[in-house]
């Protein structure tokens, strides 16, 4: 692919308040189940705007209602993951309006995760409970099983060599001299996995895992050519996926007792939770040592919603908020979209905003950036459903494919159609 950055759409399911609705967004079937009636996956979108006026998208990928976790993170995360453990940063994007689902998906329901979750005989467990799980508690617990996987492999090699006299060195076996044993007591592959959470409230950053009064101190951004810093933010360390997940949990409980001590709702912030891994591999051969040292940075950003603010209500210091919010997600929109134009000379205006600021190490260049657009398909917010799926389209460098318009009946007429072709199949 040309472009480092995707965009996938989440449509989420109806709440159960919300039944007896229809759903104002379809996703369409693709061109590999086109016989399907529950289409759980495909490549566009359908939304009814008013009017009878309908309007299709296409996408790097779109989910509907009954795409779950563990598909959205097979299909989205996961090969993001393995980019990000070969050193490249990466960034996810939940944007929509408030409800439409971008904490279910960073997090899940429950800010926090079953322990049992990450125990390593629940891996394959699928529970209501842990099916639930978003995709950052994901991250987190395969990043330790592979980092761990990656060591234990790395350390049973110097232990048969240790056994021998000698070390395996592409083909051959090389002899190693008694003195350079005490090289090996250096483990040939170790990381360090930390965390870093940030909110961003307005143009102010404050730091969530910092513990006492500085919680309140601003943090100062400072920019270089290509990355920006986060001056004296709290970086974790943290030694497995759980204590992670204890560690962000805390994180959360900073942002939600700080929203209501700053009369705001968390909804009107930007949280950003990032991942720090660093790796150090050893190879030890006659000349000696080699060392390779990779950084890398995961960031999961669950935005701030995204619903256009009532004039009417907002005065004064809310109305100064939310026009600084809508900057954060407009900026935020130009940059994504400069980045996927692709056009090497074109200006993207990472400056313009705290929000880019912050994430100019991980947005473009060789960083892999993935938006989740996540939309309501209740009718009552068609609009904002809308207005979603047109930032989303502006973020992305594909062109809308020309979608068919299916309507039931033709989808009935092509199941039939499948239908015959199977049985045909079987006659032969
Ligand atoms: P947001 O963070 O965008 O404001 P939430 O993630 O809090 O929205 O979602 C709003 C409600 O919808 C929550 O009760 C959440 O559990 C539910 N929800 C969102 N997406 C899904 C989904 N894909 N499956 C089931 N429930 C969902
Ligand atoms: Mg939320």
């Amino acid at each position: 692919m040309a472009t480092n950055i995707q965009v996938a759409v989440r449509i989420r399911p109806f709440l159960p308040f919300e039944t007896g609705s229809k759903s104002v967004i379809d996703v369409l079937p693709g061109e590999d189940d086109p016989h399907d009636e529950k289409i759980v996956q495909g490549r566009s979108v359908r939304i009814a705007g008013s009017s009878r006026k309908s309007h299709a998208f296409t996408f790097d990928r779109c989910f509907s209602g009954l795409a779950d976790q563990v598909e959205l993170y097979n299909s989205l995360i996961v090969p993001l993951l393995s980019s990000c453990l070969e050193g490249y940063n990466a960034t996810t994007l939940a944007y929509g309006q408030t409800g439409a689902g971008k904490t279910y998906t960073t997090l899940g329901p429950s800010a926090a995760t079953s322990p049992d979750f990450f125990l390593p005989h629940n891996i394959n467990k699928r529970t209501a409970e842990f099916d639930a799980v978003g995709i950052l508690p994901r991250t987190l617990r395969d990043i330790f099983i592979q980092l761990e996987r990656k060591r234990l492999s790395s350390s049973s090699v110097i232990d048969s060599e240790n056994d021998s006299d000698g070390v395996e060195v592409g083909l051959q076996t090389v002899k190693q001299p008694k003195s350079n044993r005490a090289e090996n007591e250096k483990k040939p592959f170790e990381y360090t996995v930390k965390l870093q959470f940030l909110e961003l409230y307005g143009e102010d950053i404050r730091d969530l895992l910092s513990t006492g009064s500085s919680q309140t101190k601003k943090i100062v951004i400072r920019d270089s050519s290509d990355d920006a810093e986060a001056m004296g933010a709290t970086e974790q360390v943290v030694s497995t996926a759980q204590e992670a997940m204890v560690c962000l949990t805390r994180g959360m409980l900073h942002r939600v007792t700080g929203a209501t001590a700053m009369n705001a709702e968390s909804s009107r912030s930007h949280a950003i939770m990032s991942v720090i891994i660093e790796q150090t591999s050893r190879t030890y051969d006659g000349d000696g040592e080699a060392v390779v040292n990779r950084k890398s940075k995961f960031n999961f950003i669950d935005l701030a919603g995204a619903e256009r603010q009532k004039r009417t209500n907002a005065k004064g210091q809310r109305l100064k908020e939310g026009i600084n919010i809508n900057k954060g997600l407009l900026v935020l929109g130009n940059v994504i979209s400069a980045l996927a134009s692709g056009d090497k000379k074109s200006f993207v205006p990472f400056r313009d905003s705290k929000l880019t600021r912050l994430l100019r190490g991980s947005l473009g260049g060789n960083h892999k950036t993935l938006m989740i657009a996540c939309a309501s398909p209740a009718p009552k917010n068609a609009e904002e459903s809308l207005n979603c799926l047109r930032y989303a389209n502006r973020a992305k460098q594909i062109k809308n494919l020309a979608v068919v318009n299916v309507d039931p009946h033709s989808r009935l007429v092509n199941q039939l159609r499948g239908q015959v072709t199977a049985l045909a199949g079987e006659l032969l």
